[in-house]
């Protein structure tokens, strides 16, 4: 009967969660460990100007190859990480390895991916600062990416953590932007270098008139406000004809390259230009 269906239905959605949280615990306690087990590695995505396709900076992207789960994605691992302190544990690994990247490089940034948990930490501001100096990297050399829920708690004290960032010479990229909350208000108040247009805008762009849209409001206040505008996971040959007609300023995405290992992306720095560059 309908009651013994209902039993039989709970029971399964239990089990379902059990092994979800399982499946977190797992996760968290492997992570944990990931960094003295040597299993996490960066890898670089290139960010180019448009024009000639300079180099101006990479964005780094942790990989996790788990003993256990073999790999896993960021977008999985990233979010579990960020429920506990673990997040900060692998998060100043990749800050170091990050820096000691930007020792590498002719002359190019590196943008860091910081979660909203270790951009709330208290002395985050001097964490970052200790560590560049520690690795002797100029400030200059190193952006700070974060998305809007980062700042959408406390705003007042995400605009006075943006400043002070800023003003000891940081770059700040507000990360897949258009996808948060208050985004106006954001950049309105915050000190910023780039505005990172989310992908799923640069994916929608050929289908739909909103998409497109959208692209191109960011792109007219990024220019408007004096930031980089970079469009994120560019594809395809028509995204990159339809971004330059919009007048984006920088771009990233497969179409240029995949992210690449440190020795790779020290050839295509070192390079200076992607190949290609003419048609773009
Ligand atoms: P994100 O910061 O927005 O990074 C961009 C993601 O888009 C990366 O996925 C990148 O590999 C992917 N991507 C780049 N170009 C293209 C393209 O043309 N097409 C498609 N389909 N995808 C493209 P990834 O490396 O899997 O990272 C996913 C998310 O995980 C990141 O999104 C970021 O939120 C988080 N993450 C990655 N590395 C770190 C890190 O070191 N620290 C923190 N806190 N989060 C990280
Ligand atoms: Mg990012
Ligand atoms: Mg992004
Ligand atoms: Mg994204």
């Amino acid at each position: 009967d309908a009651k013994r269906v209902g039993r039989g239905v709970t029971r399964l959605f239990d089990e379902t969660m059990d092994e979800g949280i399982r499946f977190r615990r797992r996760v968290e306690q492997g992570l944990a460990r990931a960094v003295e087990r040597d299993e996490l590695r960066l890898v670089y995505q290139p960010i180019v100007a448009r024009g000639e396709l300079e180099v101006v900076g990479f964005e780094a992207l942790v990989r996790w190859d788990s003993a256990v789960y073999g790999r896993i994605s960021p977008a999985v691992f990233i979010p579990i990480a960020e429920e506990s302190n673990v997040i900060h544990t692998i998060g100043d690994w990749i800050l170091a390895e990050a820096l000691a990247m930007v020792a590498r490089l002719p002359q190019q940034y590196v943008s860091i991916n910081f979660s909203p948990r270790q951009f709330r930490r208290h002395n985050f501001v001097a964490h970052v600062m200790e560590s560049a100096q520690r690795a002797g990297v100029a400030p200059g050399r190193v952006q700070i990416e974060i998305t809007e829920t980062a700042i959408f708690d406390d705003a007042e004290r995400a605009a006075e953590t943006l400043f002070r960032l800023r003003q000891m010479g940081f770059r700040i990229a507000l990360d897949d932007f258009g996808t948060g909350y208050s985004s106006l208000y954001n950049i309105r108040k915050f000190a910023l270098d780039s505005l990172k247009i989310d992908r799923s805008f640069i994916d929608g762009m050929g289908r739909e008139r909103e998409s497109a849209a959208i692209v191109h409001s960011i792109i007219h206040l990024g220019r408007a406000l004096g930031l980089e505008v970079v469009a994120e996971g560019v594809e395809t040959v028509a995204q990159v004809q339809a971004l330059r007609l919009a007048g984006t300023s920088h771009l990233q995405g497969f179409f240029f390259s995949q992210p690449v290992d440190g020795d790779v992306a020290v050839m295509l720095a070192e390079r200076r230009v992607l190949a290609g560059g003419a048609a773009v």
